[in-house]
């Protein structure tokens, strides 16, 4: 069943504000049924917005509206709508004396410009906004559904999931879309996609999409099942594929790479610490991201200068004179000064050049050095990165992520 969602604001139409509800409602609108086939956004002008809602009754079983729903002369969802339509909009006595409490509750009395959010669509059904005060509405109209959202993120949310979600569900009948997705690290999307394109491809009930993101790689996939049907071929492909690509596969939940890292060393009772001098504390931002990290994660030092890697992490001056701050035997020595100067069990160091400057060529923008090391061993490894200064960045922090979980999975082999 087709769905489309229809933003409303001009502010959208600007570069300070991003049109985030449509991708939350798409989500949902998948998981109640629906196929989302079309997006717009549009600004508040009431000839644009009936223009495109008298187009989507001729497409679409479900429209959903957000935004526009407040009280100021900008906000034209309603009357655009019912003129859209052809129907009345009429002052709702019970809306208008909910808004007029919820007003007094707070010590206010409301403005006569609220009034205009109890004005309600004939043949509407309303729908509460728990955590604001412009209702929503669900209208049915010339066999298609049409939904009022407010556009504030959160009331939105709070309305979709309380009233909007078992509606839209039960017009569906019961279907909806599985989805699984497969987190990968360590190869490129080409890569990937030479391996496994030839499975795929052989599933014709499944929607494959591979999706590279800051350094790892996303597959997802998806198919619709019936009310009470179990996905298959989505089951199956997801289990031939984690065959083909093996350890390169750090998730198969959605889990983030550093939670799976985190898991690791909580496992293993280790605890980590981190020298981060090209990635100047991403790492250890993402590795707090996570709740509990206070477990495994001892700290972290921004050794960004050749003082601060001899001071703080305790790397011999003529190492740094003989090869250089980004170099093989560097990444060595922070690995392991900082995890004697921190007291953790492995430490994690990373050194490298971001660019865009100061780079040679022995040594060019993008050379980036990890170093992993615990009580017993070393490793090193060394890529050259491709991107500007921030991509450079955040690639070098997901690839120590992936290198620090290589470490703890050889550890494993090993114990
Ligand atoms: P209000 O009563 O707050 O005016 P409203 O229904 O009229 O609610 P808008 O005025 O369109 O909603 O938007 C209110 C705020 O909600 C905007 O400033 C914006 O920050 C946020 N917002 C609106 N639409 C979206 C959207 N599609 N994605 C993300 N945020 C949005
Ligand atoms: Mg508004």
């Amino acid at each position: 069943m087709n769905a489309e969602i229809i933003a409303i604001g001009s502010e959208l139409l600007t570069p300070d504000r991003v049109d985030t509800n449509s991708l939350y409602l798409t989500q949902k609108l998948n998981e109640a049924g629906f196929e989302v086939r079309l997006k717009t956004v549009v600004g508040d002008n009431r000839e644009d917005i009936q223009g495109l809602l008298r187009a989507a009754l001729q497409r679409s079983r479900l429209i959903v509206l957000c935004g526009g729903l407040g009280p100021t002369e900008d906000d034209l969802t309603r009357v655009a709508t019912a003129q859209a339509l052809g129907r009345r909009l009429t002052l709702n006595g019970e809306v208008l004396e909910g808004l007029q409490r919820r007003f007094a509750v707070r010590g206010y009395t409301m403005a006569k410009i609220n009034e205009r959010q109890a004005e309600v669509i004939e043949g509407a059904e309303v729908l509460a906004n728990p955590a604001g005060t412009a209702p929503g509405m669900w209208i049915e109209a010339n066999g298609a559904a049409l939904v009022l959202l407010p556009g504030p993120p959160r009331e939105l949310k709070a309305m979709f999931e309380a009233a909007v979600f078992p509606r839209a569900a039960r017009m569906a009948g019961g279907r909806s879309m599985a989805t699984r997705t497969i987190g990968i690290q360590g190869w490129t999307e080409s890569e990937v996609d030479t391996r496994i394109a030839p499975i795929y491809t052989s599933f014709s009930e499944v929607q494959t999409t591979i999706l590279a993101v800051k350094g790892v790689i996303l597959l997802r996939m998806q198919q619709w099942v019936g009310p009470g049907e179990i996905p298959s071929q989505l089951d199956d492909l997801a289990g031939r594929i984690q065959a083909a690509l093996s350890d390169t596969i750090y998730s198969t939940s959605g889990e983030a790479l550093e939670s799976v890292v985190g898991s690791m060393l909580r496992k293993s009772g280790r605890s980590l610490a981190l020298a981060e001098s090209c990635t100047g504390g991403m790492i250890g931002a993402a590795i707090t991201r996570v709740p509990g990290s206070s477990e495994y994660f001892r700290g972290g030092i921004v050794c960004y200068s050749n003082e601060v890697k001899i001071s703080q992490c305790r790397v011999p001056p003529a190492l740094l004179e003989r090869h250089g701050a980004v170099s093989a035997e560097v990444a060595e020595a922070l690995a392991l000064g900082v995890r004697q100067a921190l007291g953790s069990s492995i430490g994690l160091a990373v050194t490298g050049i971001a660019g865009p400057g100061g780079g040679t060529d022995p040594k060019p923008v993008g050379l980036v050095y990890v170093g992993v090391a615990d009580e017993c061993r070393c490793v090193i490894s060394r890529r050259i990165l491709p991107g500007d200064r921030e991509t450079v960045r955040e690639l070098a922090a997901t690839i120590a992520l992936g290198r620090l979980r290589g470490f703890l999975m050889s550890e494993n082999a090993r114990a």
